[in-house]
């Protein structure tokens, strides 16, 4: 049986954190064994917010290598960097004459990414769940494994598909979102989600120095003024990481003793620590070593590209066709007149 299709993609708009982790980038790593999976270096979507060309390649080298670092390689998946395949762009750019204005201005995603850089509000910004459905439907993939901020963005996806099968006839399948147990986790600001544009998060590479420091001054329960007021863990960041990095026995003493202010919020960000730095470990080393290897990082991409190239190809082709545009078509209408 031929496995399911499933496509994916991350910015490169700094270091991929606990949250892309928990969110997307586990579900990725999980699905490579059941499925015939695509994942992406999204380059040309981290220019529809402010970015330094100078420091690009290297941001989008260290996203390739993040990849790799966690478990993804060309022997289990197909890596690629978005922009060497254009044909994503191509089919972007029919999906937003299906895409209807309105529903593309309701988009949480721009009306957050406009509020957090009101003097760079592109037309890019606006048309960017065009190119993300492009990106998934030009492999004609089934499955795509996003985090909640990412499940508005595929609903649309599959809006357009359907209107795009009603009109020209029946060719892409309908895109399933897979949503993990961790969907949205909270930045240490306490504010926002977890996000790499936001400087509110907790790298998978972070250096233990750095990792100790950005958890012990994060936010906790506001509410709690002094070590002796009891604290709420319902509304506390650092207890939503204990449900994620600690035993189950550990999770209920700090949720007990949180409560009837026996532990301080120190101790326990300490006890999350002992956690989350043997966690993070193997990655950075994993990383570190790469970094030190870039051939293997290149080719990883390179060899990615060459098998996406003809699929996406094949589909715009085909796109074309029903929507009776290029000279193919053109010559096709001559031969049936003469
Ligand atoms: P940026 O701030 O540049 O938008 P980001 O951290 O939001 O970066 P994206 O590249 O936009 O990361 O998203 C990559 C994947 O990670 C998506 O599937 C998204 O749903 C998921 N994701 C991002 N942030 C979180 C979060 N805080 N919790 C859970 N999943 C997340
Ligand atoms: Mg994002």
């Amino acid at each position: 049986m031929t496995k399911k299709r499933v496509f994916s993609g991350i910015r490169p708009t700094g270091e991929f954190h606990l949250g892309n982790y928990f969110g997307a980038l586990r579900t990725w790593v999980d699905l490579v064994e059941n499925y015939e999976c695509i994942y992406s270096v999204v380059d040309y979507h981290a220019i529809t917010t402010p970015f330094d060309p100078k420091e690009m390649p290297l941001t989008i080298f260290n996203s390739m290598a993040s990849l790799l670092a966690i478990g993804l390689s060309p022997e289990n998946c197909s890596l690629m960097l978005q922009s060497d395949v254009p044909e994503h762009t191509e089919l972007a750019w029919v999906l937003s004459c299906i895409a209807p204005l309105g529903q593309m201005e309701r988009m949480t995603q721009f009306k957050e990414k406009s509020q957090q850089s009101p003097e760079n509000i592109n037309l890019g910004l606006l048309s960017y769940p065009a190119l993300m459905a492009s990106d998934i439907i030009v492999y004609r993939a089934q499955a795509v494994p996003v985090g909640d901020d990412q499940v508005q963005h595929l609903e649309l996806t599959r809006d357009l598909t359907r209107k795009f099968n009603n009109q020209y006839g029946e060719f892409f399948p309908d895109p399933e979102p897979i949503l993990s147990k961790t969907p949205r986790l909270m930045g240490l600001d306490g504010k926002s989600k977890m996000s790499k544009s936001l400087g509110n998060h907790i790298s998978l590479f972070e250096q233990p120095d750095v990792l100790q420091k950005k958890v012990l001054t994060a936010v906790t329960d506001e509410n709690r003024k002094r070590r002796s007021d009891p604290g709420n863990p319902d509304i506390c960041n650092i207890f939503a990481l204990h449900n994620i990095f600690s035993s189950a026995e550990e999770v209920e003493t700090v949720n007990r003793e949180c409560r009837t202010a026996g532990i301080g919020c120190v101790d326990c960000k300490k006890m999350l620590l002992t956690h989350v730095e043997p966690f993070i470990a193997p990655f950075r080393d994993r990383y570190t070593e790469l970094q030190n290897k870039p051939a293997e990082v290149h080719e990883a991409f390179q060899e990615g590209a060459k098998r996406c190239r003809p699929i996406a190809r094949e589909t715009v082709d085909g796109v074309k066709q029903r929507m009776g545009l290029g000279s193919h078509a053109v010559s096709q209408q001559s031969v049936t007149a003469s």
